[in-house]
C-alpha cells in the first residue's frame, strides 16, 4: 500500500504571512532535546523544522537534504503530557503559527543548500543581514 507523503510545507503550513521565518532564531534548550530526539531516529535528517504555535505547543519534523519530510511530523507541548485542546481540535493550525525556523546539523549545508531548503520548507528565504 502506498501512502501519499504531502509536502513538509504542506504539513507544516508555514507559509503564512504571521509567520516569522529567520536563521536568527535558535532553539531553546527544551526544544534542543526534543531535535535531538527527532534526529535520532531520522538518519536522512540535515536539519528539523521548528514550528512554534502560539498556544505553546510545537511542531517538528526532520527534513532530509532534498527538502523532503525526513521523519513524521511530531506535536508537543513542553512540561505537558498532551498538547492543548486547541492543537488536539486543529492539529496546530498554520493561522496559530508564531514562529518557524529551521534547525540544522552540525556540519551545517551551505549557504545555497540550506536555501533551497528553506524555499522548500517555509516558502521563503530566511534573512541573515
Ligand atoms: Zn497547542
Amino acid at each position: 500500500m502506498v501512502q501519499e507523503r504531502p509536502t513538509l510545507e504542506k504539513i507544516m503550513a508555514s507559509k503564512t504571512k504571521k509567520a516569522k521565518a529567520s536563521a536568527a532564531l535558535v532553539a531553546e534548550k527544551s526544544e534542543e532535546a526534543m531535535i535531538a530526539g527527532i534526529l535520532e531516529g531520522s538518519p536522512d535528517g540535515i536539519g528539523v523544522v521548528v514550528v512554534r504555535l502560539e498556544c505553546g505547543c510545537r511542531k517538528m519534523a526532520a527534513v532530509a537534504k532534498d527538502g523532503e519530510p525526513a521523519s513524521k511530523v511530531i506535536i508537543y507541548r513542553d512540561q505537558a503530557e498532551s498538547i492543548c485542546d486547541k492543537c488536539k481540535a486543529d492539529n496546530g493550525d498554520f493561522m496559530r503559527v508564531t514562529e518557524t525556523f529551521i534547525h540544522w546539523v552540525q556540519p551545517e549545508p551551505t549557504e545555497e543548500e540550506k536555501e533551497i531548503i528553506s524555499v522548500k520548507v517555509l516558502g521563503t528565504t530566511p534573512r541573515t543581514n
